[in-house]
C-alpha cells in the first residue's frame, strides 16, 4: 500500500473512523505479511475480524489453497461421491499434471479428482481443486477434449472467479456483517458457488480464453474444445449440467473460434480416440 497517497486521502476521513480504521488495516497487513508457521493455517479467524471483502480480494496463494482444501472436505464428506477406480484417477491426474505448468497459475498445487455423477460436468473450486464428473469423461471423445474442460476450469483458478463469486454472494446475502463470517457460512458458501451457482458470461469467456492458451502451449489440439462444445450443444434440451452452470455456449464457441483462426497453434496432440477410451476403460465397464 502506499502509505502516503492513503493519508494524503484520508485527511477527509472523520478522525473518529479514521483511527479504528487504520488500526484494522495495519493489523490484518501484519497478519498477512508474517511468515506463515510450517503447521495448517487457520485464515478462518482473519474473516472473523471484519473486512470480509477486502480478505477475499486480497487472499494469499496459501490461504486460497487451505480455504479449497477446506471446501473440498464439505464437499466430499456431504456434497459429492467420488469416483475410486485407480487406474482412471491417475490418468485424470496426469492429464491434468501436464497442463498445470501451461496454466495461468503454474505454482498452486493442483489437485484433480472424479466424481461419481453420470451428469456431465465439471467444476472448480479453488486454490487448484479441479472436479470431473464420470459423466463428463465418458461423453469426452478423446484426451484433448478432456484437456479442454480440464484447462477452461483451470482457467476459473487462474482468475480466481469462484473466490471473487463468494465475496459478491456474501455481500448480496448481507453476510457481511460487522461480526464476521463464521467457519460454517464460509463453508456454505464455497459449496454453494462450486455447485449451485451459474458462472457469470464474463467469467466463462475468460476461462475460455485462459484454458485455449493453456491447450495451446501444452500441445493439445485446440480444436477439441470447440468440438467438445459443439458435441455438447447438440445434446437433448433437458441438457448437460455444464451448459447450465457454464453458460452462453453458443458465443463461447465462435468466440473460441475467432480466436483459434487468428492465432492458429500447431498443437495436435490428444486426437487419439482408441488411445483415450483404453484410458478410461474401467469407467466404461462398469
Ligand atoms: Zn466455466
Amino acid at each position: 500500500m502506499n502509505w502516503k497517497r492513503f493519508a494524503v486521502k484520508s485527511r477527509f476521513f472523520p478522525s473518529r473512523w479514521f483511527y479504528p480504521l487504520i488500526t484494522v488495516i495495519v493489523a490484518l497487513g501484519i497478519c498477512l505479511n508474517t511468515p506463515l508457521p510450517s503447521r495448517a493455517f487457520d485464515w478462518l479467524p482473519i474473516l472473523q475480524q471484519g473486512f470480509q471483502a477486502i480478505q477475499l480480494s486480497n487472499i494469499s496463494d496459501r490461504q486460497e489453497v487451505e480455504l479449497g482444501k477446506q471446501i473440498n472436505q464439505q464437499l466430499v464428506s456431504s456434497n459429492i461421491k467420488l469416483y475410486r477406480d485407480p487406474e482412471v484417477n491417475r490418468y485424470v491426474q496426469q492429464v491434468g499434471q501436464r497442463l498445470v505448468a501451461d496454466s495461468d497459475r503454474p505454482n498452486l498445487p493442483y489437485t484433480f479428482q472424479v466424481v461419481q455423477d453420470n451428469s456431465i460436468n465439471a467444476f472448480a473450486t479453488m486454490g487448484g481443486y479441479v472436479y470431473v464428473h464420470t459423466g463428463l469423461l465418458k461423453a469426452a471423445d478423446n484426451e484433448a477434449q478432456l484437456a479442454s474442460v480440464l484447462g477452461h476450469e483451470m482457467g476459473h483458478i487462474g482468475g480466481r472467479h469462484a473466490i471473487k463469486q463468494m465475496q459478491q454472494t456474501a455481500i448480496e446475502n448481507g453476510l457481511l456483517t460487522a461480526s464476521g463470517l463464521n467457519r460454517s457460512q464460509v463453508l456454505q458458501l464455497g459449496v454453494q458457488v462450486a455447485r449451485n451457482l451459474p458462472r457469470s458470461r464474463k467469467n466463462e469467456f475468460e476461462a475460455d480464453q485462459r484454458g485455449l492458451r493453456t491447450l495451446g502451449r501444452t500441445g493439445y489440439a485446440q480444436s477439441e474444445m470447440v468440438s467438445f462444445m459443439k458435441k455438447l450443444l447438440k445434446l437433448p434440451a433437458a441438457g448437460p449440467a455444464f451448459l447450465s452452470n457454464h453458460p452462453a455456449t453458443g458465443d463461447r464457441v465462435a468466440e473460441l473460434q475467432r480466436e483459434i483462426n487468428q492465432r492458429p497453434t500447431n498443437g495436435s496432440q490428444g486426437l487419439n480416440d482408441g488411445a483415450y477410451k483404453t484410458s478410461i476403460q474401467a469407467l466404461l465397464n462398469s
